[in-house]
């Protein structure tokens, strides 16, 4: 195959290559399968490029992309863009030397022993994660703003259409209850896990990646307890810092970088 040289990983940590990754792959290819983005399509679309200029922890020459595609979206009064037109955008202010998302995918945590495994998915819930703790850390009004924004982004663009299916349900059935910002942060955890727990075992899990209910004993022993009869409990009050932590943008490793 032409599969890329391994890169070498340290597993329990977020690498900013998978990020930018995600947003590439986002961008530039899943958006790009819609000719034409009107209406709620297009509501969700900025309210996605909003909740990125505003949560994502990039470097500046990122952040510089995504607020110039914001304010371009944000102006655009009417109802529908072509994604030609976006394109253009993300293509011309590139061209300013302080402007950039790297053209292309560099998987490092995200990476997977076979070329259809893992990679944007797994970028995907990568980059979720970490806006909803970056949005407690920053502080926003909404405590739903970024799951919102995330659920209506995978219900009109993300191109597993099961996947979608899903999470649109678990997000009906339960994001309303979310109403504070650390609600968010173990709404998304627990969602995450609910539907590692429904897929453990399928053709679409790495071998090398099996599905866990996260984080495993090893990477947070006091985030589990086992009751005397074998049951498990996850301690919540720890949970929650370990998500702060593993997810805040001092830990985000910048290896890999172009
Ligand atoms: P992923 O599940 O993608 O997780 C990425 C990384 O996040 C892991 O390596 C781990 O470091 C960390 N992590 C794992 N669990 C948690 C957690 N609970 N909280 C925080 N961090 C965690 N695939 C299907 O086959 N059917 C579906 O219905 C489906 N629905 C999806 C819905 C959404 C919104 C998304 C983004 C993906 C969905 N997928 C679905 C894809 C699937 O969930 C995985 O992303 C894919 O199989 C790749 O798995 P992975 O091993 O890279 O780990």
């Amino acid at each position: 195959s032409t599969e890329e040289p391994w890169r070498p990983f340290n597993r329990s940590r977020v690498y900013m290559a998978d990020l930018e990754s995600t947003l590439h792959y986002s961008l530039r290819v899943e958006l790009a399968a819609h000719t034409v983005i009107r209406r709620q399509a297009l509501v969700s679309l900025k309210k996605y490029i909003s909740v990125l200029t505003k949560y994502f922890p990039g470097r500046p020459v990122v952040m510089n992309l995504l607020k110039a595609v914001n304010s371009w979206l944000q102006d655009q009064t009417g109802n529908e863009i072509s994604y030609d037109a976006l394109r253009e955008i993300l293509d011309n202010s590139a061209q300013s030397p302080d402007t950039a998302l790297p053209d292309g995918v560099r998987w490092v945590g995200c990476q997977g022993s076979q070329p259809h495994l893992r990679r944007y998915p797994c970028g995907v819930w990568t980059l979720f994660h970490v806006l909803t703790v970056q949005a407690k850390k920053i502080g926003g009004t909404d405590p739903k703003e970024v799951l919102s924004a995330m659920r209506n982004y995978v219900r009109y663009f993300f191109g597993c259409k099961p996947c979608a299916e899903h999470f649109e349900n678990m997000a009906s059935e339960s994001l309303g209850e979310v109403n504070k910002f650390s609600s968010g942060v173990l709404w998304l955890w627990l969602r995450h896990n609910q539907v590692n727990s429904r897929i453990a075992g399928a053709l679409s899990e790495d071998p090398n990646f099996p599905k866990i209910q996260w984080p495993s004993p090893e990477m947070c022993p006091s985030c589990h307890t086992v009751k005397a009869n074998g049951e498990h409990w996850w301690n919540y009050e720890v949970v929650y810092p370990f998500l702060l932590s593993y997810f805040s943008r001092d830990r985000i490793l910048t290896d890999y970088l172009e």
